[in-house]
């Protein structure tokens, strides 16, 4: 049984496609009964499409720097702080 932690945990490798078969079927069931998992792979995975399209590009080196710095800039703690209003 995957829990809310376990996804989480697994989560980059599951994006990333290389999570063992058995696992990856697990974690798609997963987020088929949870909402809450399911939108946070919908937006990891956006994200990072969005990553691989600034990749594909070819971006040279100072306009990828602005880039990071302003989505940087953009989501400022997300995570961070604790404060949770
Ligand atoms: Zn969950």
């Amino acid at each position: 049984m995957i829990t809310c932690k376990d996804f989480l945990r697994e989560l980059n490798d599951f994006l990333d496609e290389t999570t063992d078969p058995v696992l990856r079927a697990e974690l798609e069931r997963h987020i088929n009964e949870c909402p809450n998992c399911w939108v946070i792979c919908d937006t990891t995975k956006k994200t990072i499409q969005v990553y691989k399209g600034m990749e594909a590009q070819n971006l040279p080196e100072p306009v990828h720097e602005r880039l990071m710095s302003m989505i940087a800039k953009k989501k400022p703690g997300c995570c961070g702080g604790g404060d949770t209003h």
